[in-house]
């Protein structure tokens, strides 16, 4: 099923609630105004075949047709230019009349904006005029007591129906928003922060770290030789090798340290208040683990890492001078022979700083 369908199906089940609701209690309100003028009887069995069994033929219609949110909106036309037949019949009668007109421009208004409300607003003076060339009715005939009660359901209930379908279809973009925003954050292999979410908090620590001189630092993790891994067992078995490292990596840290998937092979790690020394020891823990590791399905398959860390100083001017050092530690774990942790020297001076956007 493609998503317009879909959407349009969810519109129409939307509306299938509030509109039982709102033609089952107005049928109250219409037949209080049109018993005085004993209409005949195919009006009595049209308004109640329009308020028991139209909302669920409605429903049907939307359900069954190939553009269900089309046939919808049409529903609600239908909807419009029966109000306004009721409303033409009943001689627009003050109460009754404005009670249900206004209550299905509320439904237009919720459902499709100022557009709906201008086309169901002509569409309910079409169903008025239609009534009046059938009825000739008196027009503003007195309201009885009896009109007066038979209306107050439909005040009462349905502006409430109206709003609980608001309130969910709010509950549900609330729900869609916050999950495109964890989507828009997260790495799709590795399920850990991706790139530009992990930079977005090397920002806020860097200032943390200059404002109320907290002690971080922050990591640089690559995996060695990690091209020879996919060229020699496949793209599949590199993405599991990068999923497990991200593994072992979550469960190495503290749940304060932020880890990220810097891109390809290469992670990183903000690790909020912890000395250079805490650092490495923590980092080369890792190290080790995921070199002691052996692969039961591939027992040749070894992997280890290179690590930079750098700690935050007062000589760093922003952080992107910050990640640079650690690329730069990185870097020398490399030339010296990879599989080790590195750490930047305190207070080095990085020649530059990486571009941060
Ligand atoms: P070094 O020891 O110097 O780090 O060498 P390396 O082979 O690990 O590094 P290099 O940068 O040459 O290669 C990284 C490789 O990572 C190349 C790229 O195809 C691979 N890669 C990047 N992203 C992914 C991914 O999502 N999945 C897989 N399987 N491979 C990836
Ligand atoms: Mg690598």
């Amino acid at each position: 099923m493609n998503t317009s369908v879909r959407k349009g199906l969810s519109f129409a089940r939307r509306m299938h609630v509030p509109r039982s609701v709102g033609m089952g209690i107005g049928f109250f309100a219409v037949a209080a105004a049109l018993y005085p003028s004993h209409p005949p009887i195919w009006v009595w069995v049209v308004m109640v075949l329009h308020g028991y069994g139209w909302p669920h033929l409605a429903y049907l219609l939307a359900k069954l047709s190939k553009q269900p949110y089309k046939a919808e909106r049409r529903n609600l036309m239908y909807d419009s230019l029966a109000g306004g037949f009721w409303a033409g019949a009943m001689g627009l009668s003050p109460l009754a009349s404005v009670t249900a007109l206004s209550m299905m421009a509320m439904n237009n208004i919720a459902a499709g904006g100022p557009r709906l409300f201008l086309l169901g607003s002509v569409a309910q003076v079409v169903g008025g005029l239609v009534a009046y060339g059938i009825f000739v009715p008196e027009l503003f005939p007195d309201i009885s007591q009896i009109q007066i009660y038979a209306c107050l359901p439909m005040l009462v209930i349905y502006p409430m129906a109206i709003g609980l379908v608001c309130y969910r279809v709010a509950v549900k973009l609330s729900k869609s928003k916050k999950a495109l925003e964890k989507l828009s954050t997260t790495d799709s292999l590795t399920g850990l922060m991706n790139h530009g979410a992990w930079k977005d908090l090397l920002r806020v620590e860097f200032s943390n770290c200059q404002t109320i001189k907290r002690q971080n630092s922050v990591a640089l993790i690559d995996i060695d030789h990690f091209k020879t891994i996919n060229d020699t067992y496949g793209h599949i078995i590199g993405d599991n090798v990068l999923k497990q490292l991200s593994g072992a990596l979550t469960a190495s840290l503290r749940e304060t340290d932020l880890a990220g998937r810097y891109g390809g092979d290469e992670f990183c790690v903000i690790l909020p208040d912890t000395t250079l020394a805490q650092a490495n020891d923590i980092l080369e823990r890792l190290r080790r683990t995921v070199h002691d590791h052996a692969h039961t399905a591939l027992p040749d398959l070894r992997l280890s890492l290179s690590i930079g860390i750098a700690a935050y100083g007062p000589h760093l001017t922003d952080a992107g001078m910050w990640l640079h050092e650690a690329d730069m530690a990185l870097y020398a774990a490399k030339s010296t022979g990879r599989n080790r942790v590195n750490s930047a020297p305190p207070g080095m001076r990085a020649c530059g700083s990486l571009a941060f956007e």
